[in-house]
């Protein structure tokens, strides 16, 4: 009698993402929403390259520049709409999990005390700087924030495609505003110096170009939303912060332990190796829900009570740490656990 298939690991996830080919790909539950952000990208880059660049000189150059940037812009939302922005996998069960939802736990960085938290719906200790997404339904190394253009969590392993997408959104629409400005103007002027023309001069020219115009306009009103975001993004990444911890003030009374020097920082942000995923989707749903690291304290010796398993996730970032966890009732009394830690956690 042939046994049941097993189940694979995109077949019993715990999160609200959605998987496309087997598993091979994941979107964000907002795909809908990136969807529509590829349309309208879609739309204006071909009205531009239809209506636009053909009224300039050089209009297969500029025709080709701007391909390459509407190509660039799409492959950087995808790439941060399917990459895993850095998801810690679900411990599968914990038999004490009352008792590790009122334990406390902490992890000292450059000096600093970084308290973890509890997931209790991923069933894990939250490294520093990782976050439940509610809208995903899954803890994220440092997470930054939940973007509904990408449908994704931006993360430790999406930033830096955020980041280029934000970078090359603004250069193309400052691009398609420069060449669909200087096409509309182009017009205005040649209206302007013929007689002929009654006295709507900008009447006229609107006539003769209304598609550079629209799109002067479309490209300004994108510019004034998505330039400042680069900006602010600039600022995080120079400080070596994410957005998350920015809007909860994480580091409002202390120095963030992270932050390094500027180049330091943007090196450590959008240059350092991307560590592998940890998710497995398309192994056996056993091994996906066995992903995280389950650790056994160390205090064998019975202060606070041994035995008892903490699920950790490993850490995002940060020196050789020390972790420690108290249980209720047993206050003053820390164990410490075993912890793994790879090179790449080292901020530079
Ligand atoms: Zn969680
Ligand atoms: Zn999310």
């Amino acid at each position: 009698m042939a046994s049941q298939p097993s189940l694979k690991g995109w077949q019993t996830w715990g999160g609200r993402h959605v998987f496309l080919c087997d598993g091979r790909v994941m979107v964000g539950p907002d795909w809908g929403v990136t969807c529509f952000a590829v349309a309208l990208t879609t739309v204006l880059s071909v009205a531009f390259w239809i209506f636009v660049c053909p009224t300039l000189a050089g209009a297969p150059l500029v025709t080709s520049v701007g391909m390459l940037l509407y190509a660039l812009t799409l492959t950087l939302l995808v790439a941060t709409a399917t990459a895993d922005p850095g998801i810690l996998p679900r411990a599968p069960y914990v038999d004490d999990a009352e008792s590790l939802a009122n334990a406390s736990a902490e992890r000292f960085v450059r000096g600093v005390t970084m308290p973890l938290k509890w997931c209790s719906t991923c069933r894990i200790w939250r490294p520093p700087r990782a976050s439940h997404c509610t809208e995903c339904n899954v803890c994220v190394e440092r997470f930054d924030h939940h973007c509904p253009w990408t449908g994704q969590c931006v993360g430790l392993r999406n930033y830096r495609y955020f980041f280029g997408f934000v970078l090359s959104v603004c250069s193309l629409c400052a691009y398609t505003l420069v060449v669909s400005a200087l096409s509309f103007l182009h017009a205005l002027a040649a209206a302007l110096t013929d007689a002929t023309s009654g006295g709507d001069r900008v009447g006229v020219a609107l006539d003769e170009r209304p598609v550079p115009a629209a799109l002067s306009i479309a490209t300004a009103l994108i510019l004034l939303c998505v330039c400042p975001l680069l900006c602010y993004h600039c600022s995080l990444t120079c400080r070596n912060a994410t957005t998350s911890e920015e809007i909860k003030g994480t580091f409002a009374d202390r120095a963030n332990p992270f932050d390094q020097s500027c180049p330091a920082n943007c090196r450590h942000v959008l240059c350092r190796p991307l560590p592998p995923s940890r998710l497995h989707l398309r192994s056996a749903a056993a091994e996906e829900l066995g992903g995280p690291m389950i650790l056994r304290n160390d205090g064998g010796g019975g202060e606070g009570g041994g035995g008892v398993e903490l699920p950790m996730a490993a850490a995002d970032e940060g020196p050789p740490p020390l972790r420690t966890a108290t249980l209720p009732g047993s206050e003053g009394k820390r164990r410490p656990a075993r912890e793994q830690s790879s090179p790449d956690d080292v901020p530079v």
